[in-house]
């Protein structure tokens, strides 16, 4: 089962603000920790973007249709002129009784392990909505207007958990088990990218172990990495 995960906005499109941090860069961590948890879970996983790039609407869509994805999540941040406005939404396209039941799962997970206010599925014809030819939702997690729930959504333990309803939603809808995943496997597997990332460094300026040999490229912080990060280090500081 494929899904297709589209992080709001991007690039020269902030999106909402509050104390100077975006709502492209909150949907993109939410993206970024269901990708990691729906992987886990059994998931082929697709990301409209991945970094911090600007996106048209269409192009979202036409991205998971090309990848044939079997259900396509939207994650936005709400925001309003008045702080007291709050809660969680999911929308949904008009025709689509699929989508619908999708928004509802996720929607109701959501609500369940935030506690937020509950502002319902609602539908819309939004382009991402209504250029996805598989059963789409956009979500609205909370209000970065709302003093409150900006505070949750700076906090990326209340975003791991928003995450996670998320794909509990997505499992339910294709009636499979959720198995949870802990946020410290995710952290994990990011310092396993940066080690990772220093020993092919080493390797590519020919850095090598005591008896000569490269790095093996594990991501793994063992003896022989840190005795060869050591080295490289003695390199810089004698420059
Ligand atoms: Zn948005």
């Amino acid at each position: 089962m494929r899904i297709c995960f589209d992080a709001g906005h991007g690039g020269k499109d902030n999106g909402a603000s509050v104390n100077g941090v975006y709502e492209k860069d909150i949907t993109l961590k939410i993206c970024n920790y269901a990708r990691f948890i729906a992987k886990k879970n059994g998931f082929q996983c697709f990301m409209t973007r991945e970094k911090d790039e600007s996106l048209v609407h269409m192009d979202r869509a036409l991205y998971a249709n090309r990848n044939d994805c079997d259900i396509f999540v939207s994650i936005h941040c709400n925001s309003f002129v008045n702080e007291l406005a709050r809660g969680i939404e999911t929308w949904s396209y008009p025709s689509s009784t699929k989508g619908e039941k999708l928004s509802q799962l996720i929607q109701k997970e959501l609500i369940r392990s935030t506690s937020l206010f509950n502002r319902g599925c609602k539908k819309a014809r939004f382009s991402v909505l209504n250029k996805t030819v598989m059963p789409a939702v956009l979500i609205e997690i909370g209000f970065l207007s709302n003093p409150q729930e900006a505070k949750l959504l700076l906090s990326s333990e209340f975003l791991w958990e928003i995450a996670s309803s998320i794909v509990r939603g997505c499992c339910n809808y294709f009636e499979k088990e959720f198995e949870e995943v802990v946020a410290t496997e995710f952290l994990g597997e990011e310092e396993r990218n940066i080690v990772l990332e220093f020993q092919k460094f080493l390797n590519v300026l020919g850095i090598y172990d005591e008896s000569g040999y490269p790095l093996r490229e594990d991501g793994i912080l063992g003896q022989r990495t840190i005795s060869v990060l050591q080295k490289f280090e003695k390199m810089l500081l004698k420059e």
